[in-house]
């Protein structure tokens, strides 16, 4: 009876499943939010009809975005909100819109309009063709200020060097995701999180439509340079311990040069009695001497911060691997 009772739920979760799910962050856009609602309803409706959601995730707002969106959730049934008890930072906000998310696609957007709405039908299409990962790809000529394109470039490129990852600069953080990306995406657990990071992670059949990046609908950028700089320092450790071997490699060039100059000197001065003339002074001898022992240290501090990366990176427990379809033995799909 019990089991009888569970595959109806099942069923009619499965029913009752929007096709097309909205995730929207929020952090005091409540000067735009109306505008920017209205706007996506617009665009939903000719594409899923009533088959949609929409969800709101306040990330701990100080103006009236909350009062905003609750009155927007009171006049529609399809639209969430579920306010976090703190600002959160974007990504984190973004992670738990994402788990609220029902539908078999789940697109992820900023609210303050300055990912195109319009672009809406593009994902969905490209979902339909078979995309799992479908990722806004922004045209790097458009309306950004200067400082902030020359902290995107800086960010990137060292992030790159640094971590041997390929994060793409034209990337946006627009996308959408097939209900089998989002499943494995709630499996990370890790706090410190980029999701454009760890979406690309995940792999699947990723596809990218071209979009340009309008202007804010009302307000100003939430990020300041400070918090920026955290996020990519954060990123960077997150990701990768490539820096680590950086100074492990320096340790192994610095002590393996000056053993090698301070045996030769060894040599040519206290064995051969000096015939190159070299003349080394006591003092330049106490340098070698220095550095090798300098050499010794940053290999050891390297070697030790390699058993931390290690457990840092199990600490994270990150799911091992993802499944992304299944098939059985008779070569019908299962999902
Ligand atoms: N946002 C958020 N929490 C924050 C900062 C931003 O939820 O702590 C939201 C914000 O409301 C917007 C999106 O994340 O919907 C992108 O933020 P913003 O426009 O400030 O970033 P930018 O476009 O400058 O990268
Ligand atoms: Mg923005």
């Amino acid at each position: 009876m019990l089991e009888v009772h569970h595959s109806f739920y099942i069923l009619i979760a499965m029913t009752t499943r929007p096709i097309l799910s909205v995730v929207v962050p929020v952090y005091n856009e409540g000067s735009g939010i109306q505008t920017f609602h209205a706007n996506l309803i617009k665009e939903l409706k000719p594409l899923v009809g009533d088959n949609y959601e929409v969800v709101y995730c306040n990330d701990g707002s100080s103006d009236d975005t909350l009062d905003k969106l609750s009155l927007i959730a009171q006049k529609n049934k399809k639209c969430i909100v579920i306010a976090l008890s703190r600002n959160y930072g974007k990504e984190l906000a973004l992670a738990a819109g994402i788990a609220e998310a029902k539908g078999e696609a789940v697109v992820l957007i900023d609210g303050d309009g300055q990912h195109p709405i319009s672009a809406l039908p593009t994902f969905y299409k490209a979902w339909q063709d078979g995309g799992q990962v479908i990722v806004g790809r922004r045209s790097l000529k458009d309306t950004e200020s200067a400082t902030k394109k020359l902290t995107s470039k800086l960010f990137y490129a060292s992030y790159n060097i640094l971590t041997g990852n390929k994060l793409d600069r034209s990337a946006t953080d627009y996308r959408l995701l097939d209900r089998e990306v989002v499943d494995a995406y709630l499996h990370f657990s890790e706090s410190d999180r980029l999701n454009r990071f760890l979406i690309d992670w995940l792999g699947f059949d990723r596809r990218s439509v071209p979009i340009t990046r309008d202007t804010r609908i009302a307000g100003d950028t939430k990020f300041t340079f400070t918090a920026l700089a955290r996020l990519a320092l954060n990123t960077l450790v997150s990701s990768s311990s490539r820096p680590l071997h950086l100074f492990l490699a320096l340790g192994a060039c610095i002590a393996l040069g000056s053993f090698i100059l301070g045996i030769s000197v060894g040599v040519e001065q206290v064995l051969l009695g000096d015939p190159l003339g070299w003349n080394f002074t006591g003092t330049a001898l106490l340098g070698i001497l220095l550095l090798f022992l300098v050499g010794i240290l940053l290999i050891a501090q390297g070697v030790n911060s390699l058993y931390v990366a290690a457990t840092y990176r199990e600490a994270k427990q990150r799911p091992l691997y993802v499944i992304n379809k299944r098939y059985s033995s008779n070569l019908h799909e299962e999902k």
